[in-house]
């Protein structure tokens, strides 16, 4: 990004961007806007990259900016679909992730963002695999499986 078009020139209203990066500051992303959606996810495929026991997800809307050296990790989901995982080579942090064919939307892991007050789920997903000691926030929506992702 250059300096002077952060602003949207169609609109007063300058575009906030947020930045999540890995653990050493390497890899970053910038995405603009309000996150699509936020979502957590119990699968087990999501507790072993995340080394949690479960993943937090924002989708945002192109454009997004990623800056340092990212390494790719693929995965098919349940339903066939591909997801490319990018991690910093060099702490190993799963920064990201975008669906194969899909050029509109990046999933960034929340925690990227250091941001307590970023804004909560909505959805719960793979609920089937969720440790029997995690309870949801009041208002999340949980599905068993994937209804949109897997
Ligand atoms: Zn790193
Ligand atoms: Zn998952």
């Amino acid at each position: 990004m250059t300096a002077g078009d952060h602003a949207d020139k169609t609109s007063l209203e300058p575009v906030r961007r947020r930045v999540a990066q890995c653990q050493c500051g390497q890899l970053s992303i910038s995405v603009p806007g309000e996150p699509l959606g936020v979502g957590i996810c119990h699968c087990l495929a999501c507790q072993r990259r995340t080394g949690s026991v479960f993943a937090a997800l924002a989708v945002f809307a192109a454009p997004w900016e990623v800056v340092g050296e990212a390494r790719d990790f693929w995965r098919t989901g349940d339903a066939g679909a591909r997801f490319c995982f990018r991690f910093c080579p060099n702490c190993g942090t799963n920064l990201f992730h975008t669906e194969e064919g899909e050029q509109d939307t990046v999933s960034v892991a929340v925690g990227g963002f250091a941001d307590p007050d970023f804004p909560p789920p909505q959805v719960s997903v793979y609920d089937c695999r969720r440790h029997g000691w995690l309870r949801l926030p009041d208002g999340v929506t949980a599905y068993p499986r994937d209804p949109q992702w897997a």
